[in-house]
């Protein structure tokens, strides 16, 4: 290209730029366009009810969210024989919940311990426990939590801000569409006493996907 032709492209930018902009205020963005598509031929087939689409969507955008796996956690870390069952027969207990349900058929739970730091993944996709935890994150679905997730696990928890002992292991674990995963985070210092409720107010969700820690009380 040559350098008067640059110029001009530099001249016209700032008006192109304007009606990329209004363009994309319009249109849905390409993956949308492309779900749409799918949606239209699907209903068209009779293979989906989109009102049923709807309430799927707004049930886990909406209803759901990681306040089912916070209520689990903070039971786990009051009631001693809750957390026993619960590690014992995870998808049994949170199932008498009612946090049974799509995308979350069979969970497993983690626990963190001072050796064992657990931390969870999809290095497929993005499959993750939505009964209870919702709709997974963005970051949870990009390339590079999911390449670099396995690679450099402690790299990755550092920029969420965790950081850990050296003698803490690190324990990735690799959803899939059979097996999700809640981590069991450690219950803070200085929460005796509180209730369920109050401690459930600690628990993040990056906390249960192993991306984070639980609220100090103070
Ligand atoms: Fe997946």
């Amino acid at each position: 290209m040559s350098q008067s032709n640059s110029k001009k492209l530099g001249e016209l930018m700032p008006h192109d730029h304007h009606d990329h902009d209004h363009a994309h205020a319009v249109l849905p963005s390409e993956p949308a366009l492309r779900v749409k598509a799918i949606e239209t031929v699907l209903t068209r087939k009779g293979l989906i009810d989109p009102a049923a689409l709807d309430e799927i969507i707004d049930t886990y955008q909406n209803k759901v969210g990681p306040q089912n796996g916070a209520l689990v956690v903070a039971k786990a870390w009051h009631d001693d024989t809750f957390r026993a069952a619960l590690l014992a027969d995870p998808m049994g207990v949170i199932a008498e919940l009612g946090f049974y349900g799509r995308q979350g058929e069979h969970v497993d739970v983690v626990e963190n311990t001072p050796d064992t730091h657990n931390m969870v993944v999809c290095t497929l996709c993005s499959c993750y426990p939505w009964p209870l935890l919702g709709i997974p994150p963005s970051w949870y679905k990009s390339d590079a939590y999911r390449a670099r997730s396995v690679r450099e696990p402690r790299a990755v928890l550092a920029e969420f801000g965790v950081t850990l002992p050296e003698t803490t292991k690190v324990r990735v674990w690799d959803s899939t569409a059979e097996m999700r995963y809640l981590v069991l985070p450690m219950r803070p210092k200085g929460t005796e006493g509180m209730t369920v409720q109050d401690l459930a107010k600690l628990v993040t969700r990056d906390s249960m996907i192993g991306t984070g820690f639980p609220k100090d009380p103070a």
